[in-house]
C-alpha cells in the first residue's frame, strides 16, 4: 500500500456503479479529495456502455460525488487491446494499461496528485497486475499511483448496490468476456444438472 493520500487529490477510475461505492468512500475515509473518472472504451456494445455510465453517473449525482466522463472509444480498444485475444492474461493487461493511461494523463493535465482505481474490489481481477499498470501509468506522467486491494470490501460493495437497486453486470466488459462469462454459466448449469442425476 502507498502513502496516505489525506489532503490529496485523487483521480479514481471507475468501471461501474456497483465498484465505485467501496473504493470511493475508503479513499474520502483517507482524507483524499476524490474525483472520479469514467472511462471504459472496453465495455461492448454501446447500449451496455451507457447502461453502466449512466448507472454511475445515477449514484454519483444522488450522492454528490464529482464525475468526469471520458470520451467513448470503442475503436481505440479494438485496436490495442482486441489482439491479445484469446490470452486473457495479456488482454487483461493491455486493457488496464490502456484504461489507466488515459486517467493518469487526464488527472496530470487537470492538476490531481494521485491515481488509484476500483477495479480492485473485484475479485474476478487481476490485482497485481492492475497495480503494475497503474504504477506505470502514472510513473509516465510523475503522478503516485496508489495501491489499494478492495477485494475484501466485496461483499459489501454486493450487499449495498442491491439496496441501492443499481444494475449489476454479469459480465466484466469486452466482447470476449461477455463470451465467455456466458460459456462459464453454461458449463456451471451442466455440472448442477450432472450432480443432480448421479
Ligand atoms: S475481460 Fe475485462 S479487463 Fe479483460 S480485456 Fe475484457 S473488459 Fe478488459
Amino acid at each position: 500500500m502507498t502513502s496516505a493520500p489525506s489532503g490529496k487529490r485523487v483521480a479514481l477510475h471507475a468501471c461501474c456503479g456497483p465498484c465505485l461505492l467501496e473504493p470511493y468512500d475508503a479513499l474520502v475515509d483517507e482524507g483524499a479529495e476524490v474525483v472520479v473518472v469514467y472511462y471504459n472504451p472496453n465495455i461492448h456494445p454501446e447500449g451496455e456502455y451507457q447502461r453502466r455510465r449512466d448507472t454511475l453517473l445515477g449514484h454519483a449525482l444522488a450522492a454528490g460525488i464529482e464525475v468526469e466522463v471520458r470520451p467513448y472509444d470503442p475503436v481505440v480498444w479494438f485496436e490495442t487491446v482486441a489482439p491479445h485475444g484469446s490470452s486473457r492474461s495479456e488482454r487483461c493487461r493491455a486493457c488496464y494499461r490502456l484504461r489507466l493511461t488515459e486517467v493518469a494523463r487526464w488527472a496530470a493535465e487537470n492538476g490531481f496528485e494521485a491515481v488509484a482505481s476500483t477495479l480492485t474490489v473485484s475479485p474476478y481481477q487481476d490485482a497485481d497486475t492492475i497495480t503494475e499498470e497503474g504504477r506505470l501509468a502514472c510513473e509516465a506522467v510523475g503522478l503516485e499511483y496508489l495501491q489499494r486491494d478492495y477485494r475484501d470490501r466485496y461483499p459489501d460493495a454486493t450487499r449495498r448496490s442491491r439496496d441501492l437497486g443499481m444494475y449489476r453486470q454479469n459480465y466484466c466488459g469486452c466482447v470476449l468476456s461477455a463470451t465467455e462469462a456466458a460459456e462459464e454459466r453454461t458449463a456451471r448449469k451442466a455440472e448442477r444438472q450432472a450432480r443432480r442425476q448421479a
